[in-house]
């Protein structure tokens, strides 16, 4: 039994604080914590039992900090925005709470991410007996648990990881994003990378693409390479057992590269202040708050998710290939806790990242990402908790 914070209470908020209400067995007490107080009341009068609410700012240390105490969680689950990472970690440090986040952090002035900042906080983490589990959401997250339990279960080397991700569904709208819109547009007009014979290799936005068969009736789409957070891990993870090539695939539509290319070109995608009335503004916050609340789509959403890992390697000196992956309904999520199903694949892995430290089944002082603990137990939850996956040898 243990109380758990939710720090956020955007479309992935909701869902972890739907899915930690529905194990009262494990999560006593909750308290979901936002800027928008409004937004936490409303999700709050969703859930089949009472929880407590705050407002706050989470970039605001000693804020934090004071909620902190006054609460005392065992487990702070960060589902606001990468921005906030640093000044949660620090509020953890202070107030003596285990942590857990979704997005490695990122500077709100610089689209950039990686893990150094977050890993250089190992030590403090140590040296206060804390636990912080970065990246526990599905990508990151539930693909770094299906490479370690491959690797586990199924091979003796890996030599190529492709992690693919679709979005099958449709929610009608000309444009949106199925999550923070300016942290999904900082994501995809950056960069891609990918890793290949011990080095990573840059290539430009949405330059590499093919067409992927997905499987259960999804069929062939087309998926672009991307850098995507969680290779920087697994690289670092799977280069003592043979990594040669580790990329990530994301599918986009015609429609939504269109709708991206023409707001790229117009300027609206940039992230530097642009004077405007006697005031600053950036425009890709400006544009966020045109766009459709992600929040919004769940009712509109129809269709399914597939999110994996295609796997080459060897096992007993000989090769294999193999797929693991999850397929998820946009509308059956939906009905279960009023969130579209790209909410739902990161809010289920949130709040059992939360379980797996508060139970002790992962145990550790430190900052860890999810490859580092046994796959094993979190597989076994991601089926009893609505995130069920199938792997085939190919
Ligand atoms: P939303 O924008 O819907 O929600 C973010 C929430 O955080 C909002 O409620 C917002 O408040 C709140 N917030 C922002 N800044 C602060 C602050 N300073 N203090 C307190 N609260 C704040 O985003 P999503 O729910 O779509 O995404 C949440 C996180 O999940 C993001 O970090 C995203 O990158 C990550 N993610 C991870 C995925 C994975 O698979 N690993 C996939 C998808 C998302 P307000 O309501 O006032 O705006």
């Amino acid at each position: 039994m243990a109380k758990v914070m939710i720090v956020g209470a955007g479309g992935v908020g909701q869902v972890v604080a739907h899915k930690c209400a529905q194990v009262p067995e494990v999560f006593s007490e909750i308290c979901l914590a936002s800027r928008t107080l409004a937004r936490c009341e409303k999700i709050a009068a969703q859930l089949p039992r009472p929880i407590r609410t705050a407002q706050v700012d989470a970039d605001n240390v000693a804020e934090m900090v004071a909620l902190l105490r006054d609460f005392q969680p065992e487990v702070l689950i960060n589902v606001a925005l990468p921005y906030q990472d640093l000044n949660l970690m620090e509020a953890c440090l202070e107030a003596g709470v285990n942590y857990v986040d979704t997005a490695n952090y990122e500077p709100p002035d610089v689209a950039h991410f990686e893990y150094s900042w977050q890993w250089a906080y190992h030590d403090r983490f140590r040296e206060k007996g804390l636990l912080a589990l970065l990246g526990s959401g599905f990508d990151p997250g539930v693909t770094n648990v299906f490479t370690a339990w491959a690797l586990k279960k199924h091979f003796d080397t890996i030599q190529e990881l492709d992690i693919i991700d679709a979005n099958a569904g449709d929610h009608g709208q000309p444009f949106a994003t199925n999550f923070n819109p300016e942290i999904n547009i900082r994501e995809v007009t950056a960069n891609g990378k990918y890793y290949r014979d011990g080095k990573f290799v840059e290539t430009k936005p949405m330059e590499i693409s093919r067409i992927y068969d997905f499987p259960e009736g999804i069929g062939p789409k087309k998926i672009y390479l991307l850098w995507h957070e969680e290779l920087e891990s697994l690289v670092k993870f799977l280069r003592p057992h043979g990594l040669q090539q580790a990329r990530f695939w994301m599918t986009f539509s015609d429609n939504y590269l269109k709708h991206l290319e023409v707001l790229q070109n117009v300027g609206m995608t940039r992230i530097d202040p642009v004077h405007f009335q006697g005031q600053d503004i950036i425009p890709l916050q400006f544009l966020k708050a045109l766009l459709p609340d992600p929040a919004s789509l769940g009712p509109l959403t129809k269709g399914k998710t597939c999110i994996g890992c295609h796997i080459k390697g060897r096992k007993d000196a000989k090769e294999r290939e193999y797929y693991i992956y999850n397929i998820c309904d946009h509308e059956e999520c939906y009905r279960e806790v009023q969130s579209q199903a790209i909410s739902y694949t990161t809010g289920v892995p949130a709040m059992i990242g939360a379980m797996m430290i508060v139970t002790g089944t992962w145990e550790g002082h430190g900052v860890f990402n999810m490859e580092q603990f046994d796959p094993e137990p979190f597989m076994h939850k991601l089926n009893q908790y609505g995130l069920p996956w199938k792997e085939v040898f190919l």
